[in-house]
C-alpha cells in the first residue's frame, strides 16, 4: 500500500512549469465552480470499434511497427514515424487534453486519430485532434469536453494514437494508461494490486478503514470465483453530494443518488464509516468485480442474482435479511422467484427491502448448502453464456422450480409444489438505473420525474442520510420499480 496523492501518469496543466505551454482557457489555478453539465453521449461503440478494426487493416505498418514512447524497437533500425512526446492534461471536471508530438522520416504526417476507452470496458471511443497542417513533424492535441458528460474521477483511461504519413506509413502507438485525476480536493489514497481507495479531508484512520474493507471485499469475490481483475478496483469517496455531483453531466445527478458504479470503479458519497465499510464498499466492489466477470456475458444475468451476490458480499451478518425473509415465508408473503427478475416482474413499492433480502437468501442458500466454491461455479457458468436455468441445472442439479423449493426448505418453510407461473400481461419496461444498495435509508425527497440513466451506469445507489436507521429503504420512485426490477443486468458482448 502506497499512499499517493494522484497518478504518476498524469500531469496537471500548470502554466508555471517551464517548457509546457497550456492553452489559457484550460489552465485554471483555482477550483472551477461546480459546473452543471449537459448530457451528451460520446462517439463510441460500434463506430469506434469498426474504425479501430479499419486501422488494423490499413497498409502494412512501415518500418514502423508500433513503438512505445521513448523506446525504439530493436529489430528495426528506426521507425518511419516516431513519437517525440506525449502527455495528458486533466482539468477535472471540465476537460481532459491529449497531446502528442511526432515526426515522420519519409513524408508529411497527414492523418491522426486518437482512440481511448474507460475503465475495463473494451469500447473504444474515436477522436480527431484539432486540425493541423501536414508536415514531417506535427504537434497534435485533442481536448475531450468532459464537462458535458458524466466522467467519474480517477477512472482509468487507456488510449493510443494512430498516425499516417504521406508515404503510407502507419504508426499505432502502444496503449498508455492514465487516470482522470480530480485535483479539486486534497485527495489521499491507499492502494495495492487489488484495490485503490481515495478520500479527502478525513483522518488517515478513515482511509485505512476504507482500504481494509475494500481489500477484504475484493478478496471475498476473488476467493469465491478464483477470478481476478485487469487492475485494481477503484473506490472514490466524496464527503457530500455537492462535491460528488460535480462530475455528472447537467441534470444527471439526482438528489436521491448516493453513488454510482462504473467499469472498474465505484464513486460514493457519505459520512458514515460503518455504513461504508460494512455495506457500501463490499456491495459496490462486488458489482465492480462481477461487472468485469460478466462483461462479455451475452445471456441475461438476472437482476435478483446480480444484486444477491452483491448483498452476499456485504460484511454484516445478514440476520436482518434472514429474519425478514423467514417472516415473509411464514406469512405467505414471499415474492415468488418467477417475479424476482426478468421482464414482467412485479415488485411494488413497499417490497424493495424484501426483494433485496430474498435476493440475498437465494444466493446465500447456494453458498450455505453447497459451499462458496459451488456458488463460484454458478457465477462462472453463467458468465460463460449459460442461461441461469441451465447454469443452476449444471452446477446444482436443480431446475428453477426445484431450486426455489430447495430454497424454501432451507428457509424452514418447505412447500409441496410451486404454483404454475402465471402469464402476466406484457408491461412496457423503461430502462432505468438499477437500485443498488437500496440498502440505504429512505431518502427524504421524492423526485417528481423519472430519473434518467447516466452515461455508463452499472449501478446507482440511493443517497444515504447517515446515520442510517435501517439499511432497507423504499426507492423513491415507487411503482416505477415495477419496470426497474424487470430490467435485467446484461453486459453487451
Ligand atoms: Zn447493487
Amino acid at each position: 500500500m502506497i499512499p499517493t496523492g494522484g497518478s504518476r501518469w498524469q500531469r496537471v496543466c500548470d502554466p508555471s512549469q517551464s517548457g509546457h505551454t497550456c492553452a489559457a482557457p484550460r489552465c485554471k489555478q483555482t477550483k472551477p465552480e461546480r459546473k452543471r453539465k449537459t448530457f451528451k453521449r460520446w462517439v463510441r461503440g460500434t463506430v469506434g470499434s469498426l474504425l479501430a478494426m479499419l486501422a488494423l487493416t490499413l497498409p502494412p505498418v512501415s518500418a514502423a511497427s508500433p513503438s512505445p514512447v521513448g523506446e525504439l524497437p530493436t529489430r528495426v533500425a528506426q521507425p518511419a514515424i516516431e513519437v517525440l512526446e506525449q502527455e495528458t492534461v486533466s482539468d477535472f471536471p471540465d476537460s481532459l487534453t491529449f497531446r502528442l508530438r511526432a515526426r515522420s522520416r519519409e513524408g508529411d504526417i497527414v492523418s491522426a486519430t486518437l482512440f481511448y476507452r474507460l475503465g475495463w470496458d473494451d469500447t473504444l471511443t474515436l477522436a480527431r485532434p484539432a486540425p493541423f497542417t501536414p508536415a514531417p513533424e506535427v504537434a497534435l492535441g485533442y481536448t475531450w469536453d468532459t464537462g458535458n458528460q458524466t466522467v467519474p474521477p480517477f477512472i482509468q483511461i487507456t488510449y493510443h494514437w494512430q498516425l499516417i504519413d504521406s508515404a503510407g506509413n502507419v504508426l499505432i502507438t502502444n496503449p498508455a494508461q492514465i487516470e482522470y485525476t480530480d485535483r479539486t480536493h486534497d485527495w489521499r489514497s491507499l492502494r495495492d494490486e487489488r484495490v485503490v481507495v481515495y478520500w479527502y479531508d478525513r483522518p488517515d484512520a478513515f482511509g485505512q478503514a476504507l482500504f481494509q474493507a475494500a481489500v477484504e471485499s475484493y478478496d471475498h469475490v476473488a476467493r469465491i470465483t478464483g477470478a481476478g481483475t485487469p487492475g485494481p478496483a477503484r473506490v472514490v469517496i466524496y464527503n457530500s453530494q455537492a462535491d460528488f455531483c460535480v462530475f455528472y453531466a447537467r441534470d444527471a445527478c439526482q438528489p436521491w443518488v448516493g453513488g454510482q458504479t462504473f467499469s472498474g470503479l465505484t464513486v460514493q458519497w457519505g459520512n458514515d464509516l460503518d455504513w461504508f465499510t460494512y455495506d457500501v464498499i463490499p456491495h459496490e466492489l462486488a458489482h465492480v468485480f462481477y461487472g468485469e466477470i460478466f462483461r462479455n456475458t451475452g445471456v441475461r444475468v438476472p437482476t435478483w442474482f446480480n444484486e444477491g451476490i452483491a448483498v452476499y458480499n456485504e460484511r454484516s451478518d445478514h440476520s436482518r435479511e434472514m429474519a425478514m425473509v423467514r417472516q415473509a415465508a411464514a406469512e405467505g408473503d414471499l415474492i415468488p422467484l418467477r417475479l424476482m427478475g426478468g421482464r414482467g416482474g412485479s415488485v411494488v413499492h413497499g417490497q424493495v427491502g424484501l426483494w433485496y433480502a430474498e435476493a440475498y437468501t437465494l444466493v446465500a442458500f447456494i453458498a450455505d448448502t453447497y459451499g462458496e466454491a459451488k456458488l463460484g461455479e454458478v457465477i462462472l457458468t453463467l458468465a460463460a453464456n449459460t442461461p441461469i436455468e441451465e447454469a443452476l441445472r449444471q452446477t446444482l442439479g436443480l431446475d428453477l422450480v426445484a431450486y426455489e423449493m430447495a430454497w424454501r426448505a432451507w428457509l424452514g418453510y418447505p412447500v409441496d409444489s410451486i404454483p404454475t407461473p402465471i402469464t402476466l400481461p406484457t408491461l412496457e419496461v423503461t430502462p432505468y438505473p438499477l437500485p443498488t444498495g437500496a440498502r440505504g435509508p429512505r431518502p427524504t425527497d421524492t423526485p417528481s420525474s423519472t430519473p434518467t440513466p447516466a452515461e455508463h451506469p452499472q449501478d446507482v445507489a440511493p443517497a444515504p442520510t447517515p446515520p442510517p436507521p435501517s439499511r432497507v429503504a423504499c426507492l423513491p420512485f415507487g411503482a416505477v420499480l415495477l419496470g426497474a426490477l424487470a430490467w435485467g443486468v446484461k453486459r453487451d458482448a
